[in-house]
């Protein structure tokens, strides 16, 4: 795209939307539960307490962490091998998404591509990621599922273990990233009480959705300014965003609707 008249052309970028990946934009049926088993099972000999585990919220390290330390390993142990996990995960994870986008159960969460569409079309907003997720892992994941939106910043599993950490690593990178001038603002998206707490933790917004395992009830409790059932309601969505970062209204119409 050319930007008539030089740099008059160059839009600011007043906001930056950071989405968590399980729960929030897919579901993978299992697939990363499965893979971290097989490369437990390679690595450590062991996958702890994995069927029942409670993935939600999690980093990708803390995870392997808590695993194996139920399991009985020791906290050096575990460290001494943890960088030596992620091939192997990794490769058992491109063939398990394989697997089951194959079958047709990768699932894009309702509402979700339209949001990505509708946002990346807004030359003032970028889009990023901030997940537990190792970052190869968010990567593949969001391939499986058929996501084209560029994220162009993000935090991820890879970056720290522990998730309010990534969230000021990836606060950073979107001030460093947008040059000077006024920082954009930052709206944090996510399923879990956990996405909340990382959103308010760097005094961004946070926006919950409800297409994880935790209710409506549950990610207002937890602070969130704004919480949704799903995202289908598309436009409802992006005007509560696109106002959070001050740009609401430029478009008019349904874009200008903030929730409630
Ligand atoms: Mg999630």
């Amino acid at each position: 795209m050319r930007a008539p008249g030089g740099l008059k052309g160059v839009t600011a970028i007043k906001l930056r939307v950071l989405f968590d990946i399980d729960g929030t934009l897919l579901l993978t049926d299992g697939a990363g539960r499965a893979a971290l088993g097989r490369a437990l099972e390679v690595i450590y000999g062991t996958t702890g307490p994995l069927a029942g585990f409670n993935f939600h919220g999690k980093t990708d390290p803390q995870i392997v962490v808590e695993l194996l330390t139920r399991a009985g390993v020791q906290e050096a142990e575990i460290r001494s091998r943890l960088s030596s996990v992620w091939p192997v995960y990794l490769e058992a994870l491109e063939r398990e998404l394989e697997d089951r986008r194959l079958r047709g159960r990768i699932v894009l969460l309702p509402g979700v591509r339209e949001l990505l569409a509708r946002l990346e079309r807004r030359p003032e907003v970028r889009l990023g990621l901030l997940t537990g997720n190792i970052e190869p892992a968010a990567r593949l994941k969001l391939t499986a599922a058929g996501v084209s939106a560029r994220f162009d910043v993000g935090g991820f599993g890879s970056d720290s273990e522990v998730r309010i950490e990534i969230a000021r690593i990836a606060v950073d990178r979107c001030r460093s990233a947008s040059g000077p001038g006024a920082a954009p603002a930052v709206v944090v998206v996510g399923d879990t009480p956990e996405d909340v707490a990382c959103a308010l933790a760097v005094g961004a917004t946070a926006v919950a959705v409800a297409t994880g395992r935790h209710g409506v009830a549950e990610l207002e409790a937890a602070g969130a300014d704004a919480v949704f059932e799903d995202f289908s309601d598309t436009g409802r969505v992006v005007g509560f965003v696109l106002g959070a970062g001050g740009v609401a209204g430029l478009e008019g119409g349904a874009e200008s609707g903030r929730r409630r």
